[in-house]
């Protein structure tokens, strides 16, 4: 397959300040398009458009595509776009519809045009898919695979089948599979059962692109701790890590731990330590393997030791190997979710502007903890791309990172934590019931504390109760 070498059509620089454009990066982007002749697959994927003025189907999807690729978040972008003739041009774009052109558009498509450009979306990924494998297998010694769904929460009347997420709250899933850092499958589905529909996105998403005999690692969170997952990647010889957090699920691994001596178990650096355990959960066919690893206590006088259990099946690994690689998932979430995250927090920034006009910008300290490497990823991400984790006009400084025994706030912002874990998983409530008054609330609902959840079940917990009230409310649909 022919490499992707970026090569703009010939980019002049000048000082002008009538040809100034703030993304000269387009350039690229439209060289990247033109290779795989995207375009005109977009043309042959959909036609909606009844008038021929304006700008064309393909003209308005690739405006869409390339204002998105650029770092927008929302279609009143586009008018940007159209008063830039320079970003225009190097796009290769002789006319940019108005985002409220663009709206309508969109609102006309139809599930099966979504689906066919579903299709494109595959195809293009299915051409750079062979250099990533390649590229992991040489640089990894394994092609990393990670399988994640994560909730849109929606309101209004617009969403249909909008149900149930963990939280309670309406909404979809957004499930996605990425092949190293290629993104090679993706579904928005209705809530309820998180992990609805891994199987197809397995087959059709990722079998065909790995070779045969290709190891490959499929890393995901708890959500695909099950038993029909784990045989299926199982069957297709791919090895495996999941997190497994239900109380139920590692009672078992943990009761096997305490008491274990010191000396019974691995140190795998940076003041952990783990080993292997096995046993089948209930109603499983088989018994598994699982690391347990405890971590490396990060407050003087904790009490409890604090642990985490994978379920992984490659026990002749070291310890520490396995827990690196099942980690380095936590690139892959942030780099899916992160922006999910910053912008609830950009949200509240501005819902802080709009009822108090309170002007404060917003600033996010991280941890240096145990991510190290994805954080640092994280970082890069944010320096090369910052806009692309939404539009977060509200903040103040791309997110820093700091050692938490450095900084105040991060010890503080640990302390919160601790205490709202203790309320959830030790029916500790005294430092909660301290802290919750606290937590970012509008109309009675508390945005700043969501319960994760199986959603049919009841819970009277403060976040809980929150939003059934609102629930009950008549007007709210
Ligand atoms: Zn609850």
């Amino acid at each position: 397959m022919e490499r992707v070498v970026p090569r703009p059509a010939k980019v002049e620089i000048g000082f002008a300040d009538d040809r100034l454009t703030g993304t000269g990066g387009a350039a690229l982007l439209a060289e990247a398009a033109r290779r795989f002749g995207l375009p005109e697959r977009l043309a042959e994927a959909v036609s909606v458009k009844k008038r021929n003025r304006g700008a064309s189907d393909a003209e308005t999807q690739w405006s869409v595509i390339a204002s998105l690729a650029s770092g927008n978040g929302s279609l009143s972008d586009l008018d940007a776009l159209r008063k830039d003739g320079v970003q225009r041009e190097l796009l290769g774009l002789s006319s940019a519809p108005s985002g409220r052109r663009a709206g309508e558009f969109l609102s006309r498509l139809t599930k099966w045009d979504v689906e066919s450009l579903r299709g494109v979306a595959r195809h293009l990924s299915g051409c750079v898919a062979p250099e990533v494998v390649s590229h992991e297998l040489e640089e990894k010694g394994y092609v990393p695979v990670f399988v994640d769904g994560t909730g849109i929460e929606v309101s209004g009347r617009l969403f249909e089948h909008a149900a149930r997420l963990y939280t309670g709250e309406r909404g979809y899933w957004l499930h996605a599979v990425f092949v190293g850092g290629l993104w090679v499958s993706g579904r928005l589905r209705p809530g309820g059962d998180v992990a609805c529909g891994w199987k197809g996105q397995l087959k059709r998403g990722v079998a065909p692109l790995l070779p045969k005999g290709a190891p490959a690692w499929v890393r995901c969170d708890a959500a695909h701790c099950r038993g029909a997952f784990v045989e299926h990647v199982r069957g297709e010889g791919w090895d495996l890590s999941i997190s497994v957090t239900d109380p139920n699920k590692c009672r078992p691994a943990l009761d096997v731990v305490e008491g274990l001596p010191e000396h019974g178990r691995e140190d795998i650096g940076k003041g952990e330590s783990a080993t292997w355990v096995r046993y089948r959960p209930s109603k499983w066919k088989e018994e598994q393997s699982y690391v347990v690893v405890r971590l490396r206590s990060r407050r003087q006088g904790e009490l409890l030791p604090r642990f985490s259990v994978i379920l992984a099946n490659r026990d002749d690994l070291p310890l520490a190997e396995v827990v690196r690689r099942h980690r380095g998932k936590q690139g892959h979430e942030n780099a899916f979710k992160g922006p999910l995250v910053c912008n609830r927090f950009n949200l509240f920034l501005s819902r802080l502007y709009r009822n108090e006009g309170d002007q404060q910008r917003g600033l996010v300290v991280m941890d240096e903890s145990h991510y190290e490497q994805a954080l640092q990823g994280l970082a890069r991400q944010f320096r090369e791309e910052g806009t692309r984790w939404g539009n977060l006009r509200n903040m103040a400084e791309v997110p820093l990172f700091a050692d938490s025994t450095a900084s105040r706030l991060i010890q503080i912002a640990d302390l919160l934590a601790w205490a709202v874990w203790r309320r959830y998983e030790q029916r500790d409530t005294r430092y909660f019931d301290l802290i919750v008054q606290r937590f970012d609330r509008e109309g009675g609902v508390l945005h700043g504390l969501v319960h994760r959840k199986d959603p049919s079940e009841d819970c009277h917990c403060p976040g809980c109760l929150s939003r059934t009230f609102r629930d009950r409310r008549p007007d709210n649909s």
